[in-house]
């Protein structure tokens, strides 16, 4: 065997990176969304597939060279999902029998790319969100992460869903004026905001992502003077502090990283400069930190640990 898969599957896109044993990329591929507590099982093995298929035709390998697959993916935090991804993937990539396979978390993946197998704890905010970390004992530990119905703070989902909120409560007349409702109406081409509610309905996994992203939405109405939309992103900065915070207060690390990755925290500057203010404020002696590789590249690096 000659190379070696990593993948992370987020809510939204599938990354994958297929790299030498030595842990150098040589290409990459993507997919749509991953998470099979969310799309399903079927779904999820079927876009790892197409991601993974992608990046081996560009490198110019087949399945035959393939030495271990890591897959990190949201919704994967317990043993029975993973069991069941994992129990699917060899088929679904054409391995060749006994080829390692391992599924995670998104967030675990996550976290060894950010910091290299440093302890520390990594924050995601895409279309959900986790915080995630290795304390000084070598245990791992989470806050948050439990799915759009029951948590994701600060998430792409929840920026999203909040905005919806507030451009029918305007409409309503029980909240403040806002224009995050005409915007809405233009990225989704809506007549009404009402006509949004019979399409939500109707496929909610499917409007999960389309109400994750009109992130852009709300930044855009943030900067043209929107308090309402300026208010969700602040909430969403100081939710994610909060839950950083809370792991990190559980964790009594020596030295307190926090790396950062996601949609929301690389791409809203809004946010992540209210992540960094408030958790300064709860956990002054913190430090925020650049990740040293994206999680599909963490990825890589537990294939080459297990591929040995
Ligand atoms: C999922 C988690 C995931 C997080 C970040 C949440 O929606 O439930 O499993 O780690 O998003 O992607």
């Amino acid at each position: 065997s000659r190379i070696l898969v990593g993948i992370d599957g987020g809510g939204t896109r599938t990354r994958c990176l297929v790299a030498t044993t030595d842990g150098r990329v040589i290409a990459e591929g993507g997919a749509g969304p991953a998470n099979p507590l969310v799309v399903g099982l079927d779904r999820a093995v079927e876009n790892i597939g197409q991601a993974v298929r992608q990046a081996l035709e560009a490198s110019g390998h087949t399945s035959a060279a393939v030495g271990a697959v890591c897959a990190g993916l949201a919704g994967a935090g317990q043993p029975e999902t993973q069991a069941r991804v994992a129990a699917a993937l060899p088929g679904a990539l054409s391995l060749s029998p006994g080829t390692p396979v391992q599924v995670v978390s998104d967030a675990r993946v996550a976290l060894a790319g950010a910091l290299q197998g440093r302890p520390g704890a990594i924050l995601i905010a895409g279309t959900g969100s986790i915080a995630y970390g290795l304390d000084d004992s070598g245990r791992l530990l989470r806050a948050g992460g439990w799915g759009w119905i029951l948590g994701d703070e600060g998430s792409g989902f929840t920026i999203g869903r909040q905005a919806l909120a507030a451009a029918f409560a305007a409409k309503d007349g029980t909240g403040p004026a806002t224009r995050l409702g005409d915007r809405i109406c233009a990225a989704w081409n809506l007549q009404d905001l009402t006509q949004a509610v019979p399409r939500i309905y109707a496929d909610p996994s499917a409007a999960r992502t389309a109400i994750a992203g009109l992130v852009p939405e709300v930044v855009q109405a943030a900067e043209e003077g929107d308090a309402v939309a300026a208010e969700i992103l602040a909430r969403a900065g100081g939710d994610l502090a909060n839950l950083a915070a809370a792991l990190l207060r559980r964790m009594q690390l020596r030295e307190p990283l926090v790396a950062t990755t996601g949609g929301v925290l690389e791409g809203v500057a809004a946010v992540r400069s209210e992540l960094v203010r408030r958790l300064a404020e709860l956990v002054p002696e913190a430090r925020v930190v650049e990740s040293a590789a994206s999680p599909a590249a963490g990825a890589v690096l537990m294939a080459r640990q297990m591929a040995g």
